[in-house]
């Protein structure tokens, strides 16, 4: 039976592509989501891959969905941990609700759904996890103090999962996409995206389905020598 997949938020943009990918190269796969039902409803009618619908900031609904997904599917090989938010404003104005949510949907959902998959990783020496970080997690961004913290929290926490989970054949890395052609960007005003496209090398967004190709790569049995890494891919945006 070929490995099973499980993608967080993916039901619409990058985890609907990394979804699709996944189930294209035969994988077994299960998408999450947390509210958009016909969203949901939709993707699973024209992919076949079923939508579980829990939040990724909550541990116990985590702890549910994830003995549910595996008492249905098997035990998961592959996490994507893609589900994200922003909730963007400067901090003179920033609410600790804005903070809170960015935080625990962005960050604490890697924490919760590794801790639930690495004991089981760890048993069948096997495992790939993978962090959906962002461009705005290593240069900062404007507006985005909370975003830019969870999502540069995510290489320090991808760096020592890797090293306690290397001799167990389990790798954790990182993919820090640039500006993505998604809902989560269509929703930023045009003139500011006309901006932030003439400051893209290659002048234009990235699509969803270039960060799925690169998930497809390093969740790959074959890539059991890359960890603790981060693949940028911004079309030459930022260059560490
Ligand atoms: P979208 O807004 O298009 O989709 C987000 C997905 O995450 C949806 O499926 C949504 O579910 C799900 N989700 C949101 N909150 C939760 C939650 N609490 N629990 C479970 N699922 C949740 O986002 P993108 O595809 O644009 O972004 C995907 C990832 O890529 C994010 O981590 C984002 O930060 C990152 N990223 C995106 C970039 C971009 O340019 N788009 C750039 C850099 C990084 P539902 O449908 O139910 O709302």
């Amino acid at each position: 039976m070929s490995r099973l997949a499980l993608v967080t938020g993916g039901t619409r943009g990058i985890g609907r592509a990394i979804s699709v990918a996944l189930r294209k190269a035969h994988y077994r796969v299960v998408a999450n989501y947390s509210g958009n039902d016909a969203a949901a409803k939709e993707f699973t009618a024209e992919t076949g891959v079923p939508a579980v619908k829990f939040d990724v900031g909550d541990f116990a609904a985590c702890e549910a969905a994830i003995q549910k997904i595996t008492a249905e599917h098997g035990p998961i090989e592959i996490l994507i941990n893609n589900a994200g938010i922003t909730r963007d404003t400067t901090l003179h104005k920033m609410t600790p609700q804005q903070w809170d949510e960015v935080i625990r949907t962005n960050i604490t959902s890697c924490f919760n759904l590794s801790r639930l998959v690495i004991e089981s990783m760890r048993g069948r020496s096997f495992g790939r996890i993978v962090n959906i970080g962002s461009i705005n997690g290593q240069s900062g961004q404007f507006g985005q103090s909370n975003y830019a913290a969870a999502k540069a929290a995510m290489h320090g926490f991808t760096k020592a999962l890797a090293l306690e989970a290397a001799a167990k054949g389990i790798t954790v890395n990182t993919i820090c996409p640039g500006y993505i052609n998604t809902d989560m960007v269509r929703a930023v005003p045009e003139p500011v995206l006309q901006k932030i496209v003439a400051k893209i090398p290659v002048g234009r967004l990235g699509e969803p389905e270039e960060i799925a190709r690169c998930v497809l790569f390093l969740a790959a049995d074959e890539a059991g020598f890359i960890t603790g890494s981060q693949l940028t891919v911004n079309g030459g945006q930022y260059m560490l």
